[in-house]
């Protein structure tokens, strides 16, 4: 008997009928002989619509309390899908995040899982019951409700299916698997049959948000099989594997973009040892991400220093930078917030030269400017204005061969 976890995102219980028609689908897996764990996100729209609710009342709503109010999102949906099953002559039993002991820490809006104490969820399923449990939440140690960072259900799944070492993890959503690049962007996207631990880590972590990052961490960690299929539609998805790929695998799997991205500048600040620390060490204190830094080749014993931060913190970021400058006698500080990064990930560029140049002639060719450029092994970033964002994309889409195949007329 296999144990799989199911997640079902927002799209997919979006509405009575949706929930109703996830309950079929989780009926099915259970008939096939499996033992089913239900991981359910809120009904989309859901959790933006409690987000709003409290920043009518105070728009730096505190985190605690934000993350109590979020929570209850799941709640409304593992009752209804519960609800579903039981209608439907099955046993199902519904769980909050606390109360199957996902255990976070205390970082409120933004908790990681510590551990899961599996052993009530695994005296269910050894009943027959199939088990529902709320994504996005759990609690810290005090008992303090905690959720995981928008798009945390997946990591719950994750997480859960580590946790009971099921046979696989399988992430339904509103799209039939990983594709090449965001179908929403790329009508011409393809799916993938298969892509490699690696490379699903760099594309979320780079902005591709079909699975959250911490989700594909987890995966990677304790090797869970994990694969993203569409809640609509059969089909087998894709699996995400952990073997190395062969040679023959295409040098770029996909493009992964970022629309929340800002870009900061200091210039004429003094080109000495320390400079780079006491630019960027404020920003670290402040809880701040930085992304890409640049920083020019000196001259006239001054130079320029950029680096990128998450547009949501740009505000907090430019008020910190203007302190900064102050103390060191810049020349000028300016920013930049209209700007977006594109990104080419594959695991065969290690063994492919020239992908870089490809990509800067592809944007060239389009009159698209490049800001910035950071690179590592399997990934290359370029950040251009945001107006360049669907042209960039569709052009290395193309450029790199990912297209679909035009379809053959009969
Ligand atoms: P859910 O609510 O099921 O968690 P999400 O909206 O979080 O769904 O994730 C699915 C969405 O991710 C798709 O609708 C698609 O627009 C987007 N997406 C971005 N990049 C990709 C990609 N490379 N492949 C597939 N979907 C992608
Ligand atoms: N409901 C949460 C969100 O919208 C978690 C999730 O759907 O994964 O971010
Ligand atoms: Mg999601």
């Amino acid at each position: 008997m296999a144990l799989i976890v199911q997640k079902y995102g927002g799209t997919s219980v979006g509405g009575i009928e949706r929930i109703e028609r996830v309950a079929e689908k989780v009926i099915a897996s259970y008939h096939q002989g499996n033992q089913v764990v239900v991981v359910v996100s809120a009904m989309s729209g859901e959790t933006n619509r409690l987000i709003d609710l409290a920043k009518a009342i105070d728009p730096r709503a505190d985190a605690r309390e934000l993350d109590v109010l979020m929570s209850t999102g799941e709640q409304v949906t593992i009752a209804l899908l519960s609800i579903a099953l039981i209608k439907r002559g099955y046993k199902a039993r519904s769980y909050t995040g606390s109360q199957v002991h996902i255990r976070t820490d205390s970082a409120y809006n933004k908790a990681r899982i510590m551990d899961i104490d599996a052993a009530r969820l695994k005296a269910d399923l050894d009943s027959g019951v199939i088990v529902v449990v709320a994504g996005f939440q759990g609690a810290d140690e005090h008992g303090n409700i905690t959720t995981l960072g928008r798009g945390g259900s997946d990591t719950s799944a994750v997480a859960l299916a580590a946790a009971l070492k099921a046979d696989e993890c399988q992430i339904y959503t509103d799209v039939d698997g990983v594709y090449t690049t965001d179908p929403r962007v790329v009508p011409q996207a393809r799916r993938l049959e298969r892509i490699t631990f690696e490379e699903m880590l760099e594309m979320a972590s780079l902005g591709s948000k079909v699975l959250q990052i911490r989700s594909v961490e987890f995966a990677g960690k304790y090797n869970v099989p994990l694969r993203v299929l569409s809640s609509f539609e059969e089909g087998r998805g894709t699996l995400i594997t952990y073997e190395e790929p062969n040679m023959e695998e295409a040098k770029i799997a996909g493009i992964a973009f970022n629309r929340d991205e800002a870009k900061l500048t200091i210039l004429g600040v003094p080109d000495q040892p320390g400079v780079a620390y006491r630019i960027l060490g404020p920003i670290g204190d402040a809880n701040i991400e930085v992304d890409m830094i640049i920083q020019n080749v000196g001259a006239d014993e001054t130079t320029d220093f950029t680096f990128t931060v998450h547009r949501n913190d740009y505000d907090k970021a430019m008020e910190i930078l203007k302190g900064v400058s102050r103390q060191l006698g810049a020349r000028e500080v300016n920013g930049d917030k209209k700007i977006i990064k594109i990104s080419l990930v594959g695991v065969g560029m290690r063994s492919h030269a020239g992908i870089a140049s490809a990509m800067f002639k592809t944007l060239a060719s389009e009159g698209i400017n490049i800001k910035m450029i950071s690179t590592s092994e399997i990934k290359i970033s370029v950040v251009v204005d945001e107006k360049y964002l669907e042209l960039g994309v569709r052009a290395l889409h193309t450029a790199f061969g990912l297209d679909q195949p035009v379809a053959a007329t009969a």
